[in-house]
């Protein structure tokens, strides 16, 4: 078995789609907030808020959404991490690689 750090969480992060199906009126709501990187909490004109107080949505589910919102951005941090030293490795090999053709052609 290959050692795959952060398999997981690519898989995970796959999912996002479909946490965006599930919470498709609190994404659609958030669409009509104000400021549009509005986080729902002391923003003025909040749409989402607003539904909250209202009563549109429920508030435990709201939580939910919230709460999963963290969870994908921890994770999305975590990807542009990875691919970032995948990125780095990739380039270095690359450059090793010219380096070497390089050497080669010297010859
Ligand atoms: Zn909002």
């Amino acid at each position: 078995m290959l050692d795959t750090p952060g398999m997981r969480e690519l898989q995970l992060w796959d999912g996002d789609e479909s946490v965006q199906l599930v919470f498709e009126d609190i994404e659609t709501l958030a669409g009509n907030c104000f400021f549009s990187d509005c986080r729902h909490q002391d923003e003025p004109q909040c749409a989402v808020r607003e539904a909250l107080v209202a009563g549109t949505i429920d508030a435990d589910r709201y939580e939910s959404y919230g709460k999963l919102q963290r969870e994908l951005k921890y994770l999305a941090r975590r990807r542009d991490k990875l691919s970032e030293i995948m990125e780095k490795k990739k380039w270095k090999k690359l450059s090793r690689l010219a380096t070497e053709r390089a050497h080669l052609k010297r010859r």
